[in-house]
């Protein structure tokens, strides 16, 4: 996909490679029109790769925006179904806790409200395929869970769908390109073209290879989730947003089979859920108005969230936190009101009014309703373009590889590989993990397991280099987690560098410069969850691989 001419002219540019742009040039190219999809960095290297990757409604929205509730939830039973291997359930428990020694009247009647609250949004639950709540005994609850502290006096159940959110952006963008549309990433939209008082286009430059140039589009499709008000201050036109900071932390090992919701030492929901072989916390949400590459995390943030956990998860503290992660969450401006409080709908902006007819811009928005978001931008598109407005199908045509997804130890057993390994590529590549293990069939070296934490094997790596837009190592982050485990990407990064160097036709040089790459994109995430004896250990490590592996 990437490296075509893009200087020709298309019926729309889309900027922004996170899951509204993807979803968005999806679309329109399903519907027939010319598309040109550019991403300054990898796809989903903003907030959508950087969610808690539920499609859910939404609950904590249910009485104040109870139209977004209803809008995330039904397309979260789409979503389901064009990628139905991409999404897995997440029972949540909401423990009952008391503020004494023993429970109040007041406790109770919380107790009972939540339980209400949590039936209500059972409501929702049938448009994305979801359990009813159901209340646990104490009993109940320490059988399900034996880590939770104890006194607790039970729970109720919360049934939610996860997903990949990074692969969700891929799968979007390689199917816009399999409908025709072009897709650079690591090529930012540098400005707008304009002609005869409206907008005509924009320039572009790649970051890799330094080629720059001009595409014409008679709509533009701002989608840069957080750099969106300052990439508009800069083009003239005003994306009013509240922008907000999420950070979340990996633990190296699972804590449960259940998510649990926490309550932070400032009396927010937070919560701890099993995800692949790790456990994940999340999520801080502060106003952040400062520039979005230059997002980390602060020891600070590192202990509010172990904290939050901690207290209804004690062993928490005994685990090892691999890294931390971050995103900027997209949110509509609103003065006056709580982070937390602010609406998740989502708006899209026509600015034609200030002199740039043929711009229009999203924010705000959900993972959970990235589908009907982009069907909305594209009816509008459309209605610009003064076409026909055909009818979306986003909501029926699978996703690549989301159709006849096989079965994960028939796999195993057809090509020789653990079920676990096979498991693992039927998540990700839902019915073309055939074809990835074909690669395996044709080449027995290509079953070597690069990565132990992620069973990655080298087969899967090849295929992800030819046929999913990779152009740097690091995209390999997002395409199948390479690098984000526990080792950081010390055990796995070197041989499964060398398999993409050889699809690729990298030399030396590129590969070692790509490895470095790759290890430093790993280390910004790990240094603000190390402190002490592990600091020092994994800088005398860094030095070891920089010094002796020429890195
Ligand atoms: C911590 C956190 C947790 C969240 N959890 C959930 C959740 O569990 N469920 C849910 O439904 N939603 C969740 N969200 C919200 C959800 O992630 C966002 O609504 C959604 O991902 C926004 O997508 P986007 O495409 O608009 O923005 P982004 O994903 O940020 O994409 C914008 C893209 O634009 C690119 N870009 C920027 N400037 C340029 C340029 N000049 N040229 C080209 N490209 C450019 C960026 O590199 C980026 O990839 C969460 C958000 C955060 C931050």
């Amino acid at each position: 996909m990437a490296g075509e001419a893009s200087q020709g002219t298309f019926d729309v540019v889309v900027l922004g490679g996170g899951v509204n742009g993807a979803g968005v040039a999806r679309d329109c190219a399903m519907r027939g029109l010319s598309v040109l999809l550019l991403e300054k960095q990898d796809l989903a290297s903003g907030a959508s790769g950087a969610s808690s990757g539920m499609i859910h409604g939404g609950i904590r929205y249910m009485t104040s925006d109870r139209r977004v509730t209803e809008l995330a939830s039904r397309d979260a039973g789409y979503i389901r179904r064009i990628a139905p291997h991409l999404t897995f359930r997440i029972p949540f428990l909401i423990p009952f806790a008391t503020h004494g020694e023993e429970a109040t009247l007041l406790d109770r009647l919380t107790w009972y409200a939540t339980e209400v609250y949590v039936g209500t949004y059972d409501l929702f639950q049938p448009l994305k395929g979801g359990k009813p709540s159901a209340r646990l005994t104490a009993e109940e609850l320490y059988a399900v869970e034996p880590s939770l502290r104890p006194g607790l006096h039970g729970a109720v159940t919360l049934d939610e769908w996860g997903i990949d959110g990074q692969r969700l952006c891929l799968l979007n963008a390689l199917s816009a390109a399999a409908h025709g549309a072009q897709v650079r990433t690591w090529t930012e939209a540098t400005g707008l073209v304009r002609e005869a008082g409206r907008v005509a286009g924009v320039r572009w430059r790649d970051a890799l290879t330094g080629e720059h140039g001009e595409a014409r589009a008679s709509v533009v499709v701002n989608a840069t989730g957080g750099w969106s008000p300052r990439w508009g201050k800069s083009n003239g036109v005003l994306v009013p947003m509240r922008p907000g900071k999420g950070v979340h932390l990996s633990l190296d090992r699972r804590h449960g089979n259940y998510g649990i919701i926490c309550t932070a030492v400032d009396g927010r929901q937070m919560f701890l859920m099993p995800h692949e072989m790790e456990s994940i916390i999340g999520t801080t949400d502060d106003d952040y108005y400062d520039d979005p590459d230059d997002l980390d995390a602060t020891a600070e943030e590192v202990e509010y969230l172990v904290e939050g956990v901690a207290s209804l998860v004690p062993s928490v503290r005994q685990s090892r936190i691999t890294r931390a992660w971050w995103g900027v969450r997209t949110t509509i401006y609103e003065y006056g009101v709580e982070e937390d409080d602010l609406s998740r709908d989502h708006r899209i902006l026509d600015h034609a009014a200030e002199g740039s007819a043929g711009l229009l811009s999203i924010v705000g928005g959900k993972l959970a309703s990235y589908r009907a978001q982009s069907e909305e931008v594209t009816d509008r598109a459309l209605a610009l373009l003064g076409r026909a407005a055909l009818p979306c199908r986003t909501h029926e045509e699978p996703l690549p590889g989301g159709d006849d997804v096989p079965v994960a130890s028939e796999l195993a057993e057809q090509h020789g590989v653990p079920e676990a390994i096979a498991a693992r590529l039927v998540y990700r590549h839902g019915s073309l993990a055939r074809e990835v293990l074909r690669v395996a069939d044709d080449d027995p070296r290509m079953k070597l397991v690069v990565c132990r934490d992620e069973g990655i094997i080298a087969a899967e790596v090849a295929w992800i280099a030819r046929h999913e837009n990779v152009r740097r190592l690091q995209d390999l982050r997002r395409r199948c987690r390479l690098a984000v485990g526990g080792c950081g990407g010390l055990d796995c990064a070197r041989p499964a560098a060398q398999v993409v160097a050889r699809e690729l036709g990298w030399s030396a040089d590129q590969l070692r410069a790509e490895l470095s790459d790759l290890l430093e994109v790993g280390w910004r995430e790990r240094r603000p969850v190390l402190d002490g004896w592990q600091l020092a250990e994994e800088e005398l490590l860094r030095a070891v691989h920089r010094g002796l592996g020429g890195l």
